[in-house]
Order: C-alpha cells, then sequence, then structure tokens
C-alpha cells in the first residue's frame, strides 16, 4: 500500500495471565512440525518476593527476533537472514550445521534439527503471510500472546505497550528483543497467578 511503513513485528506475553498451561508449546511443536525432544518455545517459571508476599512470574519464551541479531551476523552462509517484518528465518538448504549462530544467541533459543539444520521460531511467518496469528497466539487459552506490528500505531500490541509495564530478556546485550514480558497487573483482573493462599496466613 502506497505510503504505508514496513512491519515490524513482535510479541507480547503477559506474565500475569499465563497459567503455565504449555498449550503455546505443544500447539507450535504442531503447527511446525518440531522434533521430539525439542521446543521452538518454552515455559520459565519464576518465584519473586519472600513469603507472604510472593508471586509467580510465567514466561512463555522463544526466539526474540532481535533488532540486532548476532545469529544473523555470525552465520558464514547467509542462512541465517533477517525476513519481512524484521523476523529473523533460518534458511535451510543453506545452513551446514556449524553452530555458530547457536554460540552467539544470547537465548538459547536454537537448536540443531535432526535433519541438519539449525530450527528456532519463526514467528509463524508463514501462517502471518496469511493473515492468520501465530500459532502459539492463536491456542492460548488466556490470551497471554499478542502479535502484531509496532510500526502501526493503532495495532494492540503498540497500545500494549504504551499502557502496560514491560520488559525484555537480559537488555545489556544491546540484541534489543521484540519479545516483549508485561510485567504489571493487567487493569479490571482479579489476581490471577500470585499464590492465594498467602493472603490467608497474613
Ligand atoms: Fe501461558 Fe498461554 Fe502458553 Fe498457556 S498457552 S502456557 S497460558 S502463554
Ligand atoms: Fe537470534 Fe537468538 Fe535474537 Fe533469536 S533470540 S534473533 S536466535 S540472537
Ligand atoms: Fe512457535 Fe510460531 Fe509461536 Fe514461534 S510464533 S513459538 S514458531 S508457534
Amino acid at each position: 500500500m502506497k505510503g504505508r511503513r514496513k512491519p515490524r513485528y513482535a510479541m507480547l506475553m503477559d506474565t500475569w495471565t499465563c497459567v503455565a498451561c504449555k498449550a503455546c508449546v505443544l500447539a507450535c511443536k504442531s503447527e511446525n512440525a518440531v522434533p521430539d525432544g525439542f521446543c521452538r518455545d518454552w515455559l520459565v517459571e519464576v518465584t519473586e518476593g519472600v513469603f507472604p508476599d510472593l508471586r509467580l512470574e510465567n514466561r512463555s519464551e522463544r526466539c526474540n527476533h532481535c533488532e540486532h541479531p548476532p545469529c544473523v551476523h555470525a552465520c558464514p552462509t547467509g542462512a541465517s537472514h533477517v525476513s519481512e517484518g524484521g523476523v529473523v528465518l533460518v534458511t535451510h538448504h543453506k545452513c551446514t550445521g556449524c553452530k555458530a549462530c547457536i554460540a552467539a544467541c544470547p537465548y538459547g533459543a536454537r537448536y540443531v534439527h535432526p535433519e541438519g539444520h539449525v530450527d528456532k521460531c519463526t514467528f509463524c511467518l508463514h501462517r502471518v503471510q496469511r493473515g492468520q496469528e501465530p500459532a502459539c497466539v492463536e491456542v492460548c487459552p488466556t490470551g497471554s500472546l499478542l502479535f502484531g506490528d509496532l510500526n502501526e500505531p493503532d495495532s494492540e500490541v503498540s497500545r500494549t505497550l504504551r499502557a502496560r509495564a514491560h520488559k525484555v530478556l537480559k537488555p545489556e546485550t544491546g540484541c534489543e528483543p521484540r519479545v516483549f514480558f508485561l510485567v504489571d497487573r493487567p487493569a479490571g483482573t482479579a489476581r490471577s497467578n500470585e499464590v492465594a493462599w498467602t493472603e490467608a496466613a497474613r
């Protein structure tokens, strides 16, 4: 469309509403034929605070599709590259499995596929290009995952990032991740993954 800026895709993950059901992990494996023993996304559960002021932070993590991706710079064959919308991809037939990208990624987001090439999250670009949500976003029963265009000021991801406190993982790397974790309690919601019985202990 004339005058329209190119998209810059991002994902938001609500650490408050996620119930760690791992539906996102299963949906990804099914959608992307991820082999047994490997995954493109995974759950991290972190307990914060001191009893009785405890909070459980659930994070569904994946490749951050970094603005400055060291994996791409490390790849000697050009297999790892930045594609449409800033999505970082691996062209399988160009990948020699040398693992330079795996060593360069600070997030442990890549693995060697049994077929010999490196694999990781693609932001489900094949689905996005069809007008669909990524599989993990579509299946999440609590709506804890959001996907959209940061270059579109009225997109839900842009509006949510303006409204909610958020963080990225390992900001000190300078990679500028485009997976953002929402860290404040969503307005109008009841307590979600807080440990309910701690209040009874007061
Ligand atoms: Fe959390 Fe949603 Fe993934 Fe379930 S599907 S673990 S609620 S992000
Ligand atoms: Fe590359 Fe790792 Fe960043 Fe993904 S998270 S773009 S694999 S450096
Ligand atoms: Fe897997 Fe697609 Fe979600 Fe990435 S965006 S974790 S490839 S389902």
